[in-house]
């Protein structure tokens, strides 16, 4: 099999959110500059992300609301009809001078990677795993839905049996709404419990194709572990996917600002690692959340290294690390005005064990009981 693909893009290094938004922080252009650091990136495994155009995004969203985003972007303002019928120009889906091109970029490489998965393969994608975006709205920091774009270009390049995985601290709940009831997708969610949007609740199974996991605060690596191998890995071995799709959000750990999980980015890397082991024909590997520059940068860049085979230095070299010590983060939260130092010196975070809590092993042992978690979703 040819060699991973990464699809980055420029519009990600020179566009922000705003001063006071989560995603003003560089997030893809680090994973980037590191792996292009650490000699990880050659020009034959990296791609361009592709702008799709507005035409493309109709297989999923509204013509309505794609105008809409088209026209807030030119105009540079929305009317209060279009902020309340489309969730543009919110607090959290704000106005800024890149918001249709820079998500029409990230849905453009996930409709390429769906295509050219036809052919079987890995895609690395980490401006990808908007999961928030629904067919005629924002939200959650989401325009558009780049991994429902993805699997349904997936689906048109013939893969007829999709897993899609999302271990983002956030429930995806615009994917489940555009997944739920699909007797060939198989959804699984874990996510922080009583956290935005709320969703994905233990018991919601989208009419059986879905495995919602919601975790307590505190989430360790262990417990992680048990997740993968006692309900993914088994679900997916029992769905045997054409296809896996992996939304794999960097927001589930101790660093992050947004969730109040405490994961370390081993637990990521390993669930990477598993899926590949499955040896599934199709891999594609997205981004998602992430709100702590060196955090993200550092879990993303550890992704790719794994996609690849890359043994992770313990400590990485000069130039790796004047890319982390040329990072910003604005305005960061209190605990984190001052990075530690491993935060410049290394990828992996020391591991962060703990005990399986009885409430963790319960949730786990119910949705394992499903038939989706089997791989057999009941018509
Ligand atoms: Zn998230």
């Amino acid at each position: 099999m040819s060699k991973p693909l990464f699809f980055g893009s420029e519009i990600y290094r020179g566009s922000s959110y705003g001063a006071w938004h989560p995603l003003r922080v560089p997030r893809v252009s680090t994973v980037m500059d590191l792996s292009r650091a650490l000699g990880w990136l050659p020009p034959a495994q990296y791609r361009t992300s592709p702008r799709a155009k507005a035409q493309a995004l109709s297989i999923w969203h509204t013509a309505e609301y794609t105008e809409a985003l088209v026209r807030a972007e030119a105009d540079q303002s929305v009317s209060d009809a279009v902020r309340t019928r489309h969730g543009l120009g919110t607090v959290a889906n704000p106005v800024f001078p890149e918001m249709f091109r820079r998500p029409a970029t990230a849905a453009g490489a996930a409709l390429l990677s769906g295509a050219l998965l036809g052919a079987g393969g890995v895609i690395y994608h980490p401006g990808g795993g908007t999961h928030h975006g629904f067919p005629d709205r924002a939200g959650g920091f989401c325009y558009l839905n780049d991994p429902v774009l993805a699997i349904l270009s997936l689906r048109a390049a013939g893969a007829a049996r999709i897993a899609y995985v999302d271990i983002d601290a956030h429930h995806c709940d615009g994917v489940e709404h555009g997944l739920a009831g699909d007797l060939q997708t198989l959804l699984i969610s874990v996510h922080e419990e009583r956290r935005w949007p709320f969703t994905g609740a233990l018991g919601d199974d989208g009419g059986g194709n879905c495995l919602n996991l919601p975790v307590p605060r505190g989430l360790n690596d262990t417990e992680m572990a048990a997740i993968r191998d006692r309900l993914i890995l088994p679900a997916l071995t029992g769905f045997a996917p054409d296809a896996i799709v992996l939304q794999c959000g960097a927001d589930a750990v101790s660093e992050d600002p947004l969730s109040r999980l405490t994961l370390s980015n081993n637990a990521h890397w390993a669930i990477v690692a598993a899926l590949m082991a499955l040896g599934c024909p199709r891999l594609l590997v997205l981004g998602g959340g992430g709100y702590n520059p060196w955090s993200v940068g550092r879990l993303w860049t550890g992704v790719w290294a794994t996609l690849n085979g890359h043994a992770i230095p313990d400590l990485l070299p000069e130039a790796a690390q004047a890319v982390l010590r040329g990072l910003a983060w604005e305005k960061p939260p209190q605990a984190w005005r001052a990075p530690p130092a491993h935060w410049f010196t290394t990828l992996r975070d020391a591991p962060r064990p703990g005990p399986i809590r009885a409430e963790v092993a319960e949730r786990i042992a119910t949705l394992a009981s499903r038939p989706a978690a089997s791989g057999k979703i009941p018509e």
